[in-house]
């Protein structure tokens, strides 16, 4: 059942759809409920909630947070409370590490004789800005094809235009969705390249700090996948999450609701996260 979608980005990250366009969107597919998981911000969710009243689509206030174990890790947060004195003031230093890291960048092209203006890209793009964005003005500079391009040939670590940013550790990124009343969820296990014991060890580790739920439906992954990831959960004792990872006009191949096609998240396992809600008080 083609019911939910739990992992969407929008204009407040690196999305290209506003979350009011989103929430339209997920109307127009029929969708029962969505959750904004921007980058680092939850800045989308009183638009897409707002949208989401007069649209009768449920809207779950989310987060999609970065953070560092030996490689990346993604921690996604669901039923946080933004202005919590837990949360907020740790989503603001992550910002203001962006925005230097930002700046460098924006600093190396300027020096290369590229009209980048940061501070205009503070006016157009918002206040979580990222590679991505840096991306697509390469691309609209014709100095790469599209974003992929633009990431492979002159923003990916080892390449021109890469700096490095500061992140939250593992531990800090649960705990502060956690502290803030919300449910942390292991986002995309496949993309961190680990063999099952490294799966394992990176799940346990991450259980020890108080992760909730693991996403085990996600644009691309087959059912084997899945149901590999869903036995993985049950042994862990955690709720299953699905959705997209939908990004708009930057990620073309990746639609709402359906993600590359074949994704299907059932509302039953809302329900269950606001089960485990429910019990954890
Ligand atoms: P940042 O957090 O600003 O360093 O940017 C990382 C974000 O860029 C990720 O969350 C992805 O959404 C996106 N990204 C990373 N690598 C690529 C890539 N090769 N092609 C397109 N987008 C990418
Ligand atoms: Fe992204
Ligand atoms: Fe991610
Ligand atoms: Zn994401």
């Amino acid at each position: 059942m083609r019911e939910i979608d739990l992992h969407i980005h929008t204009t407040e990250s690196d999305g290209t759809c506003t979350p009011a366009e989103v929430v339209r969107l997920a109307a127009q597919h029929g969708l029962r409920a969505v959750a904004i998981t921007d980058h680092d911000t939850a800045a989308g969710y009183p638009a897409a909630a707002a949208a989401g009243e007069r649209l009768g689509v449920e809207v779950v206030p989310g987060i999609e947070i970065s953070t560092e174990l030996r490689g990346p890790v993604h921690i996604l947060g669901y039923y946080i409370d933004p202005q919590s004195p837990a949360l907020a003031p740790v989503l603001d230093r992550v910002i203001r590490d962006r925005d230097e890291r930002n700046r460098r960048i924006a600093a190396r092209m300027a020096a290369d004789g590229l009209p980048v203006d940061y501070d205009e890209m503070r006016r157009r793009f918002g206040a979580a800005i990222g590679r991505p964005h840096f991306a697509e003005l390469l691309v609209e500079l014709g100095l790469a094809r599209d974003v992929k391009d633009a990431f492979d040939r002159y923003v990916e670590k080892g390449r021109p235009y890469y700096e490095r940013r500061r992140f939250l550790s593992l531990e800090q990124a649960i705990g502060c969705i956690r502290d803030s009343g919300g449910l942390p969820v292991l986002a995309h296990p496949f993309q961190y390249r680990l063999d099952e014991s490294g799966l394992r060890a990176l799940i346990e580790t991450a259980k020890g700090f108080g992760l909730a739920g693991m996403e085990c439906r996600y644009s691309g992954y087959d059912e084997a996948q899945t149901a590999y990831l869903l036995a993985l959960a049950e042994e862990y004792g955690l709720f299953p999450t699905g959705g997209s990872d939908f990004h708009g006009a930057v990620k073309p191949s990746i639609a709402l609701g359906s993600g590359t096609g074949g994704l299907a998240v059932p509302y039953a396992w809302l329900e269950g996260m606001k089960e485990y809600c429910r019990r954890s008080g």
